[in-house]
Formats: structure tokens, C-alpha cells, sequence
């Protein structure tokens, strides 16, 4: 049987075929993409390409030729062994998306929902990024040949500029948050039918983040781990990899998930999913972030109110990371394991060591720690933490 895909409306369920439209025509509520007779099997994926378009039977790309693939993906998992001894964890396990094409686990979704712009025939295609995304979507668009305008906040880190800029891609850098550049693209978008990966194009977008779920368990040999902490921005890519654990176990990759916890963690200075979990009510928006971790920068998470429902499905708990903390957790990540990340991943890091010095983790569990940037993207908040030293005159020439 041919595989059909669809998109259902998450709130209603009522289905649509699989067109340039991102919400519900009945109810506004967001669309997810589902598989029809997808028939994906462990034999096929473990012979597909060494990156994530090995589950391409699971993503939303109807003929090959359409993919833009520039290598993302199948990025190691690392049994964290120092890591875990610091923390009083056996058998921790660091995902290390720093170290995809554009350094940063973006490529996933961007490069997903790039390549079906490209199927659908879209002249253009742009995002509203916290940084990272940018240059996921400004590569993406360069490998695919197309034009690609990016929407960001006036103060994300230089590296993050200069990267995406160096792709061909055109900046509209704003002077506000990452809400108002959000705003902006999506008006733009709307008026000249460009593709805006994580808006107008968000339900194929999020496709390719599930593929951090598939990864995680082919490489524990498709094993379910016990508890991923996950960093929050807007939510999608917790929601995505919730959603991948679900089809793999309805198509029998994996078996029962049921007691898989999922943990979120966000930075102090923008954490409205932590205080709505902690409130037990909703999402009330940030107006102004402010934290060293700018890739969660994100005030209004889109989907902030769907992490709350997998956090409660899994019995999961939301933590927060101070910046102190969270430049700490970078530094300690990189002295045992020799991962570098940004702040976004320092996060996650931060908050499982606070859980498991509150003794919220059982030492023998299978944990899953997303890092999800390259700690070259934002160098700066380290610099006053480590002593860089000032020059030495050079030694002398010896004479024979
Ligand atoms: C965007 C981003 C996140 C957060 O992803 P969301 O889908 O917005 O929750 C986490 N880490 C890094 C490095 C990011 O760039
Ligand atoms: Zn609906």
C-alpha cells in the first residue's frame, strides 16, 4: 500500500490534504502530519543514508528529489560516563546536536521544512529565528537554491549574524523581541506565499525534529530511555520528539513508552511553560526575556500549553537554570565530556544536575540530555568565566 499523508487538526481532528496551510479552517487549532500505510521497519532504516533522512519513511516528503540534504543529523549519542559520575548518574547519555551542518539541531526541522517548499513549488522560503534557525534555514535554502529572508531580534549573538548572512540569506534584524520579529514574519509570509518554516510551514517543520526521538533510540538499539530532559523555546521540538517516541512505538520500532518521563527546562529569565507548570495554569507570555540563553528567548511559546500535556501524559516536571548555572553547566559539560555547547544547551544540563542533587533521578536510569547548539555561536558570556590569558613574549630563535 502507497503512503498517503495527511494533516489533522490537533484540537479537532479534522483532516486536510497535505497543503500549503498550517491551521484548522474549523477551530485555528495547529495541524500535525500523519502517515497513512507507512511501513517503516528497523532493517530499512539502519540501511538508509547516515543522517536523518533514514526515516524518511516518517517525514513528509512525497518524491525523494525534493530533499535537501546537506548532512544533518545522526549526530552522536555519548554515554556521558564523567558526566554522569559528577552528577551521580550511571547511564547518562548526552544527544550532541552541536555538531550538525550549522551547528545547531535546527537543521532538522529547517532542512524538513525547506525541502517540502521545494515540493510544493514555493518561490521562497524565510523563518523568524532566536539565531539559530537562521542559519539552518539560510543553508537549506542555499543548497535548494532558493531565496530565504530571516527575521531576528536586534540582540542575538554576532557568530549567529555573520553565519546566516554568510549563506546568501537576507536579514531583517529587529529592534524588539523575538515575538515582534515572529509578528513580522508571519505577515510577510502570508502576503507573498513564501514558505515560513516555522510558521506558514510549521507542520512539516516539526516533522523533522521527531527525528531526534528516532536517532535516541535507534542508537540505544532501540531501547525507550527512561527520561529525556529537553530545552524549551517555543516548544516544538519537545512536542516533536513526543510525538516520534508515539510513532515508533505504533509502528513497533520501540516497545512500551509509557513510563518514559519527559523533563523541559528553561532558562530563569524566560521560563513561562516552568511557572504554568508550577502554577498548574496557563502559559501567561514573557514580555521581556532576558537571559544569556537567547535561542530560548522565547516570551509567547507557541507551544507551550502542548509541553504542559506531555509533561502531565509523562509524568514529566519542568525545572529551571539561572544564567550562573547555566554557564557553569557548559563549562562542566565540556571538562568531562569534551562537548562545547551554547546556552541553550547548557540548560537542560543545568536543570538535570539540579534534579539530581534534589534526588528527583534514580541513578541506574536511562537518561537522554539534549544539547542542542555549538558552544562557538556564543563564546562571549564564557569569556569573563575563564582566564584568557594576555601574550608572552615568544622564546627566541635557538642558534645552531
Ligand atoms: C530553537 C532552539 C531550542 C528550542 O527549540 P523550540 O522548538 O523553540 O522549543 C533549543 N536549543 C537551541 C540551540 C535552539 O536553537
Ligand atoms: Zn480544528
Amino acid at each position: 500500500m502507497a503512503r498517503e499523508i495527511t494533516l489533522a487538526c490537533r484540537e479537532c481532528g479534522r483532516e486536510y490534504d497535505p497543503e500549503f496551510r498550517y491551521v484548522c479552517a474549523e477551530c485555528f487549532g495547529p495541524l500535525d502530519v500523519a502517515y497513512a500505510g507507512a511501513e517503516p521497519s528497523r532493517a530499512r532504516i539502519g540501511a538508509g543514508p547516515k543522517t536523518y533522512w533514514r526515516y524518511g519513511e516518517l517525514l513528509p516528503i512525497v518524491d525523494r528529489r525534493h530533499i535537501v540534504d546537506i548532512g544533518a543529523g545522526m549526530t552522536p549519542l555519548t554515554h556521558a560516563r564523567r558526566l554522569g559520575e559528577a552528577l551521580g548518574l550511571s547511564r547518562l547519555y548526552v544527544k550532541n546536536d552541536s555538531v550538525n551542518p550549522t551547528f545547531s539541531f535546527k537543521d532538522r526541522p529547517a532542512g524538513v521544512a525547506v525541502s517540502r517548499s521545494r515540493e510544493l513549488g514555493l518561490p521562497a522560503v524565510g523563518c523568524a529565528s532566536t539565531g539559530n534557525l537562521a542559519s539552518a534555514t539560510a543553508a537549506h535554502a542555499a543548497a535548494a537554491g532558493l531565496p530565504c529572508r530571516v527575521w531576528a531580534p536586534a540582540g542575538i549573538e554576532a557568530p549567529k549574524v555573520v553565519q546566516a548572512l554568510s549563506y546568501g540569506a537576507e536579514l531583517v534584524s529587529v529592534d524588539g523581541t523575538y515575538d515582534d520579529a515572529n509578528r513580522m514574519a508571519a505577515r510577510a509570509g502570508d502576503r507573498e506565499g513564501h514558505g515560513i518554516v516555522n510558521i506558514n510551514m510549521r507542520s512539516y517543520y516539526v516533522e523533522g525534529s521527531k527525528t531526534l526521538a528516532f536517532e535516541a533510540a535507534e542508537q540505544l538499539g532501540w531501547e525507550v530511555p527512561d527520561r529525556l530532559v529537553v530545552p524549551v523555546g517555543s516548544g516544538a521540538m519537545l512536542n516533536a520528539i513526543c510525538k516520534g517516541f508515539g510513532e515508533m512505538r505504533d509502528h513497533g520500532l520501540v516497545g512500551d513508552i509509557s513510563r518514559m518521563r519527559v523533563d523541559a527546562a528553561q532558562p530563569t529569565g524566560c521560563a513561562p511553560v516552568v511557572s504554568a507548570f508550577r502554577d498548574g495554569g496557563r502559559v501567561v507570555p514573557v514580555e521581556r526575556p532576558e537571559t544569556v540563553a537567547k535561542s530560548l528567548a522565547i516570551g509567547d511559546p507557541g507551544d507551550g500549553r502542548y509541553v504542559l500535556r506531555r509533561l502531565e501524559e509523562s509524568s514529566g516536571t519542568a525545572e529551571e537554570a539561572g544564567d550562573a548555572e547555566i554557564l557553569d553547566a557548559i563549562l562542566l559539560l565540556a571538562r568531562t565530556e569534551g562537548i562545547f555547547t551554547e546556552p541553550a544547551g547548557g540548560v537542560p544540563v543545568a536543570v538535570l544536575k539540579k534534579m539530581a542533587e534534589a534526588g528527583l533521578v534514580d541513578r541506574d536510569e536511562t537518561i537522554v540530555c539534549y544539547v542542542t547548539g555549538n558552544g562557538l555561536k556564543a563564546t562571549g558570556p564564557l569569556e569573563p568565566l575563564l582566564r584568557v590569558p594576555a601574550p608572552v613574549p615568544a622564546m627566541e630563535a635557538m642558534v645552531a
